[in-house]
C-alpha cells in the first residue's frame, strides 16, 4: 500500500511514525540493567522463522479455511448490500466454536455442515471485531463447512466496500462507481472471515451489477449471466492468499489493455479517460518483465490490472492481480500532466508491482513483519524505477507521491530525521490491536525499512544480494514468513551472518553517528555513537555497520564497523577521506576540523551524491545541536554552481523550513534575502522557458526554484507567476504543465479576492484530478484572512474528493501562514471532516494539524485536546506532534540567534 496518502501523512518537515514513547520507554528499562555501561553489546536477532501455530493474532489457528465462495449484490441507492458466502474449513482439533472477524456486518443466518445454528449460537464482539458461533457439538478433525448470509454499509471514505461520486469526463454528468479497501484490516466489513494475514485461502467472488457496469477483481471473469438486477459476473477462483488482498471494483468503466508474455495487463478507469492510461500500461509490460528476471519466479496469475480510482482513497493498493490508485497516481495526459506526474505514476507502479510478490505471492506471517513488504517493496520499486529512468536520481529525490500537504523530500532523510526522534521505534514492533496495525504503515516501516535494504545490497553486493531474495521467494511462494526467513536466505547466497548484522538496524530503534578524528601516523580514528535530535539521556546503542568509505585518487573500501572504535590505517595526512560512498549507509558522520577543511578543499572533485549527502549530514548536525547553522551555509557557498537538482532541492527544503520557522519574525526579511541569493543565481541559469536539450529534471528543479522562491517573497518571480497565469486563462496551451503547480501557488500565495475566485472557478470545471489538486493547492496558499476562511469551508463541501477534501485544512495550516485558523475551523467541525476519513487517518487527523505551529503552549494545547477528544490509539500520534512542536519552538530560538550573529558578522 502506498500509506503517504491512503493513511494521511501530513507533517511538513517531520516525520508522522507512530507508537514509539511505548517503545523506546521498554529500552529504556531494559537498559537500566546496564546503566552507564556504553560498551552496548548490540542485540542479536531472536525472531524465529514463521511458523503458523506461533504466528501472532487475535483468532485461534485450529479452524483454518481453505476456500471461500462469496455472492455480493450491492443497493446503491440504500448504501447497503447482502451477501451470500460458503466457507471451506480445515478443522484441526475437536472445537466448539469458530471464532473469526466480521465488522459492521448483519449475520442474518448461520450453518455449519448444513445445519442451521440458533440465532443465539451467533455473537458478535463489535469492540473486538470478531464472529462467534457456538456449535452445538464438538466438531472433529478434517474438512466442514460453514455458510453465512449478511448484510453491510457501503461507505463513503475508503474502508471495506465504498462509493465514489464523480464528474464524467466529456460529458460532467455526476456517476457512482464503488471500490474496495481492506489493508489493514477491512475485509471483514465485506464478508465474514478468518481476517489475520497468515490465513492464506482461495477466493472466488460473485456480484451482481447493472448491466452496462463492468465489473473487476483479482481474476478474470469466468461466467457472466443476465439477472433481472442486471447481470451476475463470476470470477475465477484466487490461489491461496490473505484476505486483505481481496478487491471488488465495478462501475460504467473503459479499459485499454495488452499482453506481455502469458500475462494479460489492463489499465481501467471511468468513461472517457482510458487513453490516458497508456503510459501506465506501457511501464507496467516494462516492469513486469524486469519483475519476473529479478525474483526468478515469474508474475502467477492470468492478468494484472491497473485501476484508477477518482477518489474514495488517496493512495494506492497492491490487491493480487487487480491494483487499485488514485486516479492521479495513474493517469497520465501528456497535454496537461506534468513530468512529477510521470515520474509518480511509474515509481506508484513499481512500489505496487513489486508487492505481486513480496507481499502477496510471499506474505508477512503479522503485521509486526509489515516491513517486510513495505520496505521491501520501497527498495525493490526505487531500485526498478531508477534502473530504466536514470535521469530522475530517485535515489536522491524523493520517491513517494508528492502529498499536497507536504514538500519533497528524500525518503532517507525523511526516515532518518524521525529515526533519531524519541518517538522512534524498531523496524520490527510488536501489534497487538488492529489500531495498531493501521498505524504501522509510517515512514520507519516504508523509509528505513527501503534504506536499510539498499545498504544491506551494496555491502553484499547487487548479484549476492538478488540470489539471497530468489531462494526466498522460491522457497516460500503462496506462503508466509517472518524477518527471520529473509535474513536465512540472504545468508545462504552470501555466506555472512545477515541476521546478526541486521538485528540493530530492525530490532532496535534509531542509528549511529560515525565520528572521525584525525590522529598521528596516518591513522583515523572512528567511534559510535547513537544520533538523537530533541531527546535528552537517549538510552546508548550500538550497530554493526556495513561501512564504506574513500580516500581521494584511491578507491573506495568498506568495513564491517563491529564495535564501538575502529581505527583505519595508511591515511595520507593531506588527503580528503569521505566516509559512507555515495550516501549509500543509513549513518550519519561528523568530521574534527582537519578532516573537515580537506573536504571543502576536494568539494569540486566530489559526485553529485556525496555532496548531497554532506549537505544532508550537516544540516543534522544543526538540528541535533551539534553544530552551528553557519557551518551548513557555509557548505552550500563553497558548492561549485550546479543545476543538479537533488543537490538544489536539499538546499530548498533547507531554507523553507528555516522561512516558516521565522514567520512573523524580524529576522525573516534578513534572511529571505540572503536566501533568494542562493538560489537565484541558479534560477537565472534556467529561465523561465525550458531549453533544447537540457536535462530531464530541469522542468522540475525550474518548478521548484518557482515555489521556493516565491514564497521568499522575490518581487521578479512573483511578477512572472502572474503574468504568465492570465496569459494561461486566456490559453491554457501557453504554460507548459510542469510549471503549473508551482506557478499557481505562488498566484495563490499572492492572491487577491478575484484571483482566488478564478483560480476556484477553474478547479470546479476541470475533470482531470490532477489538475483539480494542483487548483486547489493554491487556494490553500491565500494569505488574506477573509481567502483562508473561504478556502476552509471547501473542505465540508463536494469540490474535491471525499479522501482529498479534508487535506485543504492542513494545506491552509502549512501554506496560508495562518495554521491557527485551519486549527479553529477543524475543532469546530471535526465531526464532519471526520466522517470523510477512515479511522487510523482520523486517528492523525486532529494531531496534524499542530504540526505547524512552532510555540511550546500548542503542545501543551494538544495534550489536553487529546486527552479530553481523543481515543488511545491516537496517543502516539499525539506524542509525536508534541516532539514536533517542541524540536521547532527550541529550532526556533536557537537558529534566530545563530543566523542573527551570523548575517550581522556577514553584512560586515
Ligand atoms: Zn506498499
Amino acid at each position: 500500500m502506498r500509506s503517504e496518502a491512503a493513511k494521511p501523512n501530513l507533517s511538513a518537515n517531520a516525520n508522522f511514525d507512530t507508537h514509539c514513547l511505548g517503545l523506546e520507554m521498554r529500552s529504556l528499562s531494559l537498559f537500566l540493567g546496564a546503566v552507564f555501561s556504553i560498551m552496548l553489546p548490540a542485540i542479536v536477532s531472536a525472531e524465529k522463522p514463521f511458523s503458523f501455530n506461533e504466528t501472532p493474532g487475535k483468532l485461534p489457528k485450529t479452524v483454518v479455511p481453505v476456500e471461500y465462495s462469496i455472492r455480493i449484490v450491492p443497493n446503491i441507492e440504500k448504501l447497503s448490500f447482502s451477501g451470500t458466502e460458503t466457507v471451506r474449513v480445515d478443522v484441526r482439533g475437536a472445537v466448539h466454536q469458530f471464532v473469526l472477524n466480521a465488522l459492521e456486518l448483519e449475520i442474518t443466518r448461520a450453518s455449519v455442515d448444513g445445519k442451521v445454528l440458533a440465532q443465539s449460537a451467533i455473537k458478535i464482539d463489535k469492540e473486538k471485531e470478531l464472529l462467534t458461533l457456538a456449535l452445538p457439538s464438538a466438531l472433529t478433525s478434517g474438512d466442514h463447512t460453514v455458510a453465512f448470509s449478511f448484510s453491510g454499509k457501503i461507505n463513503q471514505q475508503g474502508q471495506g466496500l465504498f462509493y465514489i461520486r464523480y464528474q464524467e469526463q466529456g460529458s460532467g454528468a455526476t456517476k457512482v462507481m464503488l471500490g474496495t479497501q481492506f489493508e489493514a484490516t477491512d475485509a471483514r466489513r465485506f464478508f465474514p472471515c478468518w481476517d489475520e494475514p497468515v490465513f492464506r485461502a482461495r477466493f472466488q467472488l460473485t456480484v451482481v451489477v447493472p448491466g452496462n457496469w463492468l465489473a473487476v477483481s483479482n481474476m478474470p471473469v469466468e461466467n457472466e449471466k443476465k439477472t433481472i438486477e442486471g447481470k451476475e459476473v463470476r470470477f475465477a477462483a484466487t490461489p491461496p492468499m490473505s484476505s486483505y488482498l481481496n478487491v471488488f471494483v465495478a462501475g460504467e468503466l473503459d479499459l485499454i489493455e495488452s499482453r506481455s508474455g502469458p500475462t494479460q495487463i489492463r489499465v481501467i478507469t471511468t468513461k472517457g479517460k482510458a487513453e490516458l492510461g497508456r503510459y501506465a500500461l506501457n511501464a507496467t509490460a516494462q516492469i513486469l518483465q524486469y519483475y519476473n528476471d529479478y525474483f526468478g519466479v515469474p508474475y502467477p496469475l492470468p492478468k494484472l490490472d491497473q485501476i484508477a480510482l477518482p477518489g474514495g482513497f488517496g493512495g494506492a493498493m497492491e490487491n493480487w492481480g487487480g491494483i487499485t490508485y488514485y486516479e492521479a497516481a495513474l493517469l497520465f495526459d501528456p497535454k496537461n500532466s506534468s513530468a512529477e506526474t510521470k515520474q509518480n505514476i511509474y515509481e506508484v507502479l513499481a512500489h505496487e508491482m513489486a508487492h505481486q510478490w513480496f507481499g502477496d505471492l510471499v506474505t508477512m506471517a503479522w503485521w509486526d513483519n509489515l516491513w517486510l513488504n513495505e520496505g521491501f517493496a520501497s527498495w525493490m520499486g526505487t531500485k526498478c524505477t531508477a534502473h530504466f529512468n536514470s535521469q530522475w536520481e530517485v535515489w536522491l529525490r524523493r520517491n513517494l507521491p508528492r502529498d499536497p500537504t507536504r514538500r519533497v523530500g528524500i525518503a532517507k532523510e525523511q526516515a532518518m530525521e524521525g529515526d533519531a526522534r524519541p518517538t522512534t521505534h524498531p523496524i520490527q514492533q510488536p501489534i497487538a490491536t488492529e489500531a495498531e496495525a493501521n498505524s504501522a504503515f509510517d515512514d520507519i516501516t516504508y523509509k528505513k525499512g527501503q534504506t536499510f535494504l539498499r545498504m544491506l545490497e551494496s555491502f553484499l553486493g547487487e548479484d549476492v544480494f538478488r540470489e539471497g531474495i530468489r531462494r526466498y521467494i522460491a522457497a516460500h511462494k503462496y506462503s508466509n514468513t517472518t524477518t527471520a526467513d529473509l535474513w536465512s536466505a540472504l545468508s545462504g547466497a552470501s555466506n555472512k551472518p545477515i541476521g546478526e548484522i541486521a538485528a540493530g538496524w530492525t530490532e532496535q530503534p534509531g542509528f549511529p553517528l560515525v565520528k572521525v578524528k584525525r590522529e598521528v601516523d596516518g591513522k583515523v580514528q572512528l567511534t559510535q555513537e547513537r544520533f538523537t535530535v530533541n531527546f535528552k539521556n537517549a538510552p546508548p546503542l550500538e550497530w554493526q555497520i556495513p561501512l564504506t568509505y574513500s580516500v581521494f585518487g584511491q578507491a573506495p573500501a568498506s568495513l564491517l564497523m563491529a564495535g564501538n572504535t575502529q581505527i583505519l590505517q595508511n591515511i595520507p595526512a593531506d588527503r580528503a577521506l569521505k566516509l559512507n560512498v555515495k550516501g549509500a549507509g543509513n549513518y550519519r558522520v561528523e568530521y574534527d576540523a582537519p578532516s573537515w577543511t580537506l573536504l571543502l578543499q576536494a568539494l569540486p572533485k566530489l559526485g553529485i551524491e556525496d555532496r548531497v549527502n554532506l549537505l544532508s549530514d550537516s544540516w543534522a548536525l544543526v538540528q541535533a545541536d551539534r553544530a552551528l547553522v553557519s557551518r551548513y551555509f557555509e557548505l552550500v557557498e563553497k558548492l561549485p554552481a550546479s543545476t543538479e537538482i537533488a543537490e538544489r532541492e536539499q538546499i530548498i527544503n533547507v531554507v523553507d523550513f528555516i522561512n516558516g520557522l521565522l514567520d512573523q519574525n524580524p529576522e525573516r526579511e534578513t534572511f529571505q534575502k540572503y536566501a533568494r541569493s542562493l538560489l537565484r543565481p541558479t534560477f537565472d541559469t534556467l529561465g523561465w522557458e525550458s531549453k533544447e536539450g537540457e536535462s530531464p529534471t530541469a522542468g522540475n528543479l525550474r518548478a521548484s526554484l518557482i515555489n521556493a522562491l516565491g514564497d521568499l517573497d522575490d518581487p521578479e518571480i512573483v511578477a512572472g507567476c502572474r503574468e504568465r497565469f492570465k496569459k494561461y486563462v486566456a490559453n491554457p496551451a501557453s504554460l507548459a504543465p510542469d510549471l503549473r503547480p508551482a506557478l499557481f501557488a505562488v498566484v495563490g500565495h499572492h492572491a487577491d479576492e478575484k484571483t482566488w475566485t478564478k483560480l476556484n472557478e477553474l478547479g470546479l470545471k476541470t475533470t482531470s484530478i490532477e489538475e483539480k489538486q494542483n487548483y486547489y493547492n493554491a487556494l490553500a496558499c491565500a494569505p488574506d484572512p477573509n481567502l483562508v476562511k473561504k478556502t476552509l469551508a471547501i473542505a465540508l463541501t463536494d469540490e474535491l474528493p471525499t479522501s482529498r477534501a479534508i487535506f485543504l485544512v492542513p494545506g491552509v495550516a502549512r501554506e496560508s501562514g495562518y495554521p491557527d485558523f485551519a486549527w479553529d475551523f477543524a475543532r469546530s467541525n471535526m465531526k464532519a471532516l471526520l466522517a470523510k476519513i477512515d479511522a487510523a487517518g482520523a486517528n492523525r487527523y486532529a494531531p496534524s494539524l499542530f504540526t505547524f505551529f512552532s510555540d511550546d503552549s500548542r503542545a501543551d494545547e494538544l495534550k489536553t485536546y487529546a486527552k479530553n477528544n481523543l481515543p488511545s490509539a491516537s496517543a502516539p500520534e499525539v506524542a509525536k506532534v508534541v516532539d514536533e512542536v517542541q524540536f521547532r519552538a527550541e529550532c526556533k530560538r536557537r537558529l534566530t540567534t545563530q543566523l542573527h550573529a551570523w548575517m550581522n558578522k556577514k553584512s560586515r
